[in-house]
């Protein structure tokens, strides 16, 4: 059974006063998160789960059965299809394909005074957490798309990795979701580039071998 599930600091980590964008920030972050540890190749202990929940100021007890995360990873799945739509498009298509599966209607909450007011789209406060993780994170995506129209983010390039990623705001689009993982496909093409380089015949070798990428 869930006990709380709000982001009950009205102070945000920079010190700022709690708003709506920050708000929705942090629960785009969440997904993201979950989305990660809940599709990953193994299905996750309940442990897991739970560290990410915490990592994201999740509140008081967090007891996760073995039905709550089979449902929360059957939401996940569904979720990481919105961050694999190739255009905005196709991501707010995709959106609202989940916003018509949540089981609730868009109701405000202050859990009863415990946090600012904001949006739920889950029937009621306590409701399971498969059902609470789909409402939730397709509503903090919708916002981004609305707020940004764009996708709200993307998959990992690398291909040892396909986590999902956040879209962040302007400047060019990303293609990696750590700078982890975009150091290692640098190195890895790096070496490739040198190890074709190495393979030239000598009256090739001032010919500029092709990198794919
Ligand atoms: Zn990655």
């Amino acid at each position: 059974m869930r006990q709380m599930r709000y982001i009950r600091r009205m102070v945000t980590s920079d010190g700022g006063t709690w708003s709506a964008r920050h708000a929705v920030e942090a629960a785009a972050r969440r997904t993201a998160a979950l989305v990660n540890v809940l599709t990953a190749r193994e299905a996750p202990s309940a442990a897991a789960v739970v560290a990410v929940l915490r990592e994201h100021g999740e509140p008081g007890e967090l007891d996760l059965s073995e039905r709550d995360t089979a449902e929360m990873r059957a939401a996940a799945l569904r979720l990481r299809e919105v961050f694999a739509a190739p255009g905005a498009a196709e991501a707010a298509a995709r959106l609202n394909g989940l916003l018509a599966l949540t089981a609730g209607s868009l109701r405000l909450t202050s859990h009863r005074g415990a946090s600012p007011w904001h949006p739920h789209l889950d029937s009621h406060d306590d409701a399971p957490w498969g059902e609470w993780l789909l409402a939730s994170s397709a509503l903090a995506l919708t916002v981004l798309v609305w707020d940004r129209q764009c996708p709200p983010g993307g998959l990992c390039a690398s291909a040892s990795c396909g986590n999902v990623f956040l879209t962040q705001g302007a400047g060019p689009p990303r293609r990696y979701c750590s700078r982890r993982c975009a150091t290692r496909e640098r190195v890895a093409a790096h070496r490739r580039a040198k190890a074709a380089e190495g393979r030239q015949p000598a009256d090739e070798m001032d010919q500029v071998p092709i990198v794919r990428r």
